[in-house]
């Protein structure tokens, strides 16, 4: 099984000391719930005292509603070709085009949907130019808004001279909203807008740096299946490759299925570098590839690429081995992992 384990207690602590130190959150609970599942993470917004929680897709809204019975906000812009959901009153729509508000206006007849209009960063991802929110205003009959939106790339430098210019055209377009929400600003910048905007609420769009943000919280294990020693030339794994020398094939749970996948090769990425360590004869000059289960302290290298659900890791002779039925730590990604099993420790 591969396993998350919680520090319920820790992680807890770690969760409200961001909700205290950013009034206004909205946690981000999408894709696979940043390992925890979308329905967890719902349940420990609502527990939080969120009252919006943000998704990524329509697909994602039902998983969120399971445990949270606040206001559900789809990042991704809503588009003509959703069709499940035009005006629901738990749900505010992302926008980000003129003519995806005037289909919305068109499709909802009396209702009126709750929106977000998103504003174009320096991302190029979604949302309205400057001429085009000045043009949207005129649009905006028989729709809530509820805020704009700015999602920013990850900092490289400052977010500020940016935001100020979003922020004048959102002033600009003469659209009497003041709320924003915002992605990927430190906590230095989001204190610097807030005072230049004090007539804005500034809603702070938070994932990582909240449910991922004290790792050592988490803990991430692997069962130990099999353990097989062998000698040098010995066959083994799916390609009928050899052991390049005398030590064990070690079978851990944990595969594709699980996210887990190739890492880059071990050590320097030149062709120098690899070519010393063929000349050293390493394991890795073998073709051997780093792998994120760790054995003894080190991050061991998978014997062949991983299977579905579990990987065969190559330990040389000299190094202990767990035996079936051990656990090890492994490094993952969380946004990319699927778990068997979450466990409070
Ligand atoms: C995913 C996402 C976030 C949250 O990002 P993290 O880096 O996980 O905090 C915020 N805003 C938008 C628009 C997103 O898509």
């Amino acid at each position: 099984m591969l396993t998350l384990t919680i520090d319920e207690q820790r992680w807890h602590r770690h969760l409200r000391s961001v909700v205290e130190a950013h009034p206004g959150i909205v946690p981000v609970a999408k894709g696979n719930g940043y390992g925890f599942g979308i329905p967890r993470l719902a349940a420990t917004a609502a527990s939080l005292g969120a009252d919006v929680l943000a998704v990524g897709t329509y697909a994602e809204v039902a998983a969120a509603r399971e445990g949270f019975d606040g206001t559900v906000l789809v990042l991704s812009p809503w588009r003509p070709s959703e069709t499940r959901t035009v005006y629901d009153p738990r749900v505010v729509h992302t926008v980000g085009r003129l003519e995806d508000l005037d289909e919305l206006r068109a499709r909802a007849g009396v209702d009126r949907p709750r929106v977000v209009l998103e504003v174009l960063t320096s991302m190029l991802r979604h949302g309205f130019r400057r001429r085009e929110l000045r043009e949207a205003a005129a649009r905006l009959d028989g729709l809530d808004v509820e805020g704009f939106a700015l999602h920013l790339p990850m900092a490289h430098g400052s977010h500020l001279g940016e935001v100020g210019r979003l922020m004048t055209d959102v002033v600009a377009s003469g659209i009497d909203v003041r709320r924003v929400y915002v992605s990927h600003l430190t906590d230095a910048e989001l204190a610097s807008l807030s005072s230049s905007y004090a007539d804005f609420e500034l809603r702070p769009r938070i994932g990582t740096r909240l449910w991922l943000g004290d790792r050592g919280a988490l803990r991430v294990t692997a069962t130990v299946l099999d353990v097989h020693p062998v000698e040098r030339g010995d066959v083994f794994g799916y390609r009928g490759r050899t052991a390049p020398r005398q030590g064990h094939i070690v079978v851990v749970s944990g595969g594709t299925a699980h996210g887990i996948g190739l890492e880059a090769p071990t050590g320097g990425a030149t062709l120098r570098d690899r070519a010393a360590r063929i000349a050293k004869g390493g394991l890795d000059a073998a073709g051997f590839v780093r792998s994120p289960f760790t054995i003894d302290g080190k991050q061991r290298l998978f014997a062949e690429p991983p299977h579905m659900q579990a990987s065969m890791l190559f330990v040389p002779h000299d190094t202990p081995v767990p035996r079936v039925g051990d656990r090890v730590d492994v490094r993952v990604r969380f946004t990319v992992s699927t778990f068997d099993e979450i466990a409070l420790g």
